[in-house]
């Protein structure tokens, strides 16, 4: 606590839960990543829970158990704390963030390819991450029979397929933080880890969860610093579960059990199981739309080490915005090895491909905050 007071100067006029609930969730700014939930969980303090896609005290005799400690409200991805330090680290002051480099590319893995959403490339980064011993496990968003999301922690490259492609619905894959102290002692032996502080993870989430976990990592606060790599995906916005799939099924007639994949190129297409593909219009789905994501204003995940997204990609591949030496470390070792594959741009286009891009990024952005 020592450390986190010095680093912040958060405890002149220290915000509780509370201040979250009034600033944040009573508004409609949040965005159910569940890093409030996972940190105070983590700890035991036995004050708050997840209840669907909102965070509130366990009862009202739990409130009393509130450490008045701050953090919640610090770690939240839509409160202002901390957020001049972090572009300050990141050099993210501008809205796309630092970028070391763009390049478009696919994988070689062919079952990634047949299950991954689009280049499959944020499966091949998790993959290799764990044959070079680089991570023990990976935060996912793996999803049930209905296409309802299921944040976890994945402990083998095997399990990777079972979260590959994209559900577009909330996932708040920070909660599954909340259980790292009851990992099995099975697991932590199987990688030879004595104390659960030396589990190394990597996340994959949207813009507002790549936020949070670098709050939580600025802070230096359990369980955040077991995370080694962050992997943030492109993100216009995010949808109700349950409103997103009534008007789905409304304009269609398939249930998300017989959905196969979902992807969204200017429209919202459905492939389902017995390979029928359905167009919906995008603005039919605007009432399942989040009201948080009305208002978010980062679209390519600038706090992460790579970003990944489908927008501006040449067919079947993947558009991945380097941002940190260690996230370009992997990528070139990704590519130098041809695990991926880096789409080679016409040689008339090599002088403003990356420019174009940056420039498409943009326009996405600033679409999204109008
Ligand atoms: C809600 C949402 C909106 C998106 N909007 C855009 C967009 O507007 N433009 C664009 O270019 N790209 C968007 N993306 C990103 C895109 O859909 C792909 O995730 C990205 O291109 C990576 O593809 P891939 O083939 O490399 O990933 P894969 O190898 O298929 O891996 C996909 C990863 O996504 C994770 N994931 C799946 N669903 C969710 C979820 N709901 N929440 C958090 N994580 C999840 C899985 O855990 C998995 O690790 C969006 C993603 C999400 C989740
Ligand atoms: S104990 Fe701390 S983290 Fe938990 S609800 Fe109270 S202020 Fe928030
Ligand atoms: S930390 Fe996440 S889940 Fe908690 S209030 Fe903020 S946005 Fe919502
Ligand atoms: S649009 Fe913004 S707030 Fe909504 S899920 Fe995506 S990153 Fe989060």
């Amino acid at each position: 606590m020592e450390e986190i007071k010095s680093k912040t100067n958060l405890f002149e006029d220290i915000k509780i839960f509370k201040d979250l609930e009034r600033d944040i969730i009573e508004t409609k700014k949040c965005c159910a990543c569940g890093a409030c939930v996972a940190f105070c969980n983590s700890q035991g303090f036995d004050v708050i829970k997840m209840e669907g896609y909102t965070p509130k005290f366990i009862s009202e005799e739990n409130e009393d158990n509130c450490k008045e400690c701050g953090i919640c409200y610090y770690i939240c991805p839509n409160t202002t704390p901390l957020m001049d330090q972090l572009n300050e680290m990141y050099n993210a002051e501008s809205e796309l963030g630092h970028i070391i480099t763009v390049i478009a590319a696919k994988t070689i893995d062919e079952n990634i390819r047949e299950f991954g959403q689009d280049g499959g490339i944020v499966s091949t980064f998790l993959t290799y991450l764990f044959e070079k011993d680089e991570i023990d496990g990976a935060i996912v968003s793996e999803y049930d029979e209905n296409l309802n999301p299921l944040p976890k922690i994945i402990f083998d490259k095997k399990d990777l397929i079972k979260s590959s492609g994209t559900r577009y619905s909330i996932s708040p894959n920070i909660l599954s933080l909340k259980d790292l102290n009851i990992i099995s002692q099975d697991i932590l032996e199987k990688k030879n880890i004595e104390n659960i502080d030396d589990l190394r993870l990597a996340f994959v989430g949207t813009p507002c969860q790549c936020r949070a976990v670098r709050k939580m990592q600025y802070l230096n606060i359990t369980p955040a610093y077991n995370i080694k790599f962050v992997i943030g995906l492109f993100c216009f916005e995010n949808f109700d579960y349950d409103k997103i799939y009534k008007i789905i099924q409304d304009e269609t007639n398939v249930k998300p059990s017989d959905i196969l994949k979902t992807n969204i190129k200017k429209n919202f297409f459905i492939t389902s199981k017995k390979e029928e593909v359905f167009e919906i219009n995008i603005k039919t789905l605007d009432p399942a739309v989040r009201s948080h994501c009305q208002e978010c204003d980062e679209f390519t995940a600038k706090f992460s080490d790579i970003s990944v997204g489908a927008s501006g990609a040449p067919e079947g591949h993947s558009i991945i915005v380097v941002r940190t030496a260690k996230g370009q470390r992997i990528i070139n070792s990704l590519t130098t090895e041809g695990i991926i594959e880096k789409y080679r741009i016409p040689i008339e286009q090599i002088t403003e491909w990356k420019t174009k891009k940056i420039n498409w990024f943009n326009k996405m952005t600033s679409r999204k905050t109008k």
